[in-house]
């Protein structure tokens, strides 16, 4: 018999994996709540935002994803009382015996004058297609300038931040530049793509012969690396540095930083490292009987913070879907151990580097085996169809 509440806040990797796994058990009643009907896999977003794939190629339908023993509601949360155990939401209150908040993060920017204002975002599909049609504009708004000062100013793609978003982000965008001038008409030459990033080098989680390698590729497709570089300030017509040097550009895509989405401070619970919910090794808040996964929970193992990545998400959904029902039935609850296999990073359509620590990989090899995770991940969530849909996407659909 159903009669303990699950309420799960947020369906993206973490919050849809934990439904889908309590929604199995008999003995309680899961309720999935999300901002949007579809669960957006936020890993392939920069493949959206290049105008490669379908913005359909990486949303999927959230009903159709969890278990019969589950119900969705699309609505959005905007208050919990912990204390009478009741989440608040646009369609009415829900009671829940056992809470999991699974909400995700935002951007972070640093207080950088001008950048929330003047800078594009890459962390929802709605950004990610604000970017692909912003993009295109300025290509079409080029075309009418005959003043080449500021038809350099339109056709100048600035990325800040070059770490794994980042560098993801400017190898697809340096992909579609040349199918955009042809289409376009715009002479490639006039077009500059910039990543600045604050540090000595890009990509810091990565060996140093990786990282030479990943500058190698960026460079020979014309991406122009600036490190050393913080961004200061940003305004409509472009960005400064600390050296003082001004770039004009009318895009400058935000990869810089995340922290915990802005709604937890509304909650009330005790905050950890960039804006995130301190969790102890169960993955529970200071309420016993509310949990936070995935990247809203600031989880520290062996002193170090766990970070915010993808297979992270999967495990503490894991974790805390055992503890709760470990409580319902009365046996043992695990202690979070997180088991980080490495690291793998697209540098457009066909090249990537995968770092395993030991053993590392570059290429199309590598690419391949960040499409068989991709595939891994979706798999987890348990829907075959929806691999089939990814496959279409990447070969049939694209652009
Ligand atoms: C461009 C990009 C590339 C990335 N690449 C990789 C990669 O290659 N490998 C990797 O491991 N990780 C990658 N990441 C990180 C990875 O996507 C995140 O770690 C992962 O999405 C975290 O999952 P989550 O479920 O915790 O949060 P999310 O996926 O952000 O889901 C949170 C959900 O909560 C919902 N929500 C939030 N607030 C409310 C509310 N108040 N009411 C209702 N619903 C709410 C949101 O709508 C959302 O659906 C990338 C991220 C980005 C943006």
């Amino acid at each position: 018999m159903r009669d303990k509440n699950i309420v799960i806040i947020g369906a993206g990797y973490a919050g849809l994996r934990a439904a889908r796994k309590l929604g199995k058990y008999n003995s309680a009643r899961v309720i999935l709540i999300n901002k949007d009907d579809v669960h957006v896999r936020l890993s392939e977003i920069h493949e959206v935002a290049a105008n490669r794939v379908e913005p359909d190629g990486v949303a999927v339908p959230i009903r159709g994803c969890i278990s019969s023993g589950a119900s969705f509601v699309k609505t959005v949360v905007s208050r919990v009382d912990f204390e009478h155990k009741q989440v608040f939401t646009g369609t009415g209150p829900i009671g829940y015996d056992y809470l999991i908040l699974a909400i995700g993060s935002e951007p972070e920017f640093f207080g950088i004058s001008g950048m929330k204002e003047h800078s594009f975002t890459l962390w929802s599909l709605d950004d990610a297609m604000r970017i692909g049609a912003h993009i295109e504009k300025m290509f079409t708004a080029a075309l009418k300038k005959r003043d080449a000062q500021k038809r350099k100013e339109l056709l100048t793609f600035v990325i800040g931040g070059g770490g794994l978003t980042g560098v993801e982000m400017a190898g697809e965008l340096a992909e579609s530049i040349p199918c955009l001038s042809k289409r376009y008409g715009v002479p490639q030459g006039e077009v500059s793509l910039i990543v600045v990033e604050a540090l000595p080098d890009i990509l810091p989680v990565l060996k140093p012969n990786l990282i030479k390698k990943a500058r190698k590729v960026l460079e020979s497709k014309g991406v122009q690396l600036m490190t050393n570089s913080p961004i200061m300030k940003v305004d409509s017509t472009g960005l400064e540095l600390k050296s003082g040097e001004k770039i004009a550009a009318r895009t400058l895509i935000w990869t810089g930083g995340v922290r915990g989405n802005t709604f937890i401070e509304k909650l009330g619970l005790p905050i950890g490292g960039r804006g995130r919910i301190k969790v102890n090794e169960y993955l529970q808040t200071t309420h016993p009987d509310v949990y936070a996964i995935g990247d809203c929970a600031h989880i520290v193992v062996d002193g170090a913070p766990v970070p915010q990545q993808v297979e992270v998400a999967f495990q503490t959904a894991d974790c805390a879907a055992h503890n709760i029902m470990a409580d319902i039935r009365g046996y043992d609850k695990k202690k979070y151990r997180p088991k980080i296999y490495g690291t793998v990073v697209s540098i457009g359509r066909r090249y990537g580097i995968a770092d395993f620590g030991t053993i590392s990989f570059t290429g199309l090899f590598a690419i391949m085996l960040k499409r068989l995770f991709d595939i891994h991940y979706i798999l987890s969530l348990g829907c075959f169809r929806l691999t089939l849909e990814y496959v279409a996407h990447r070969i049939f659909r694209k652009r």
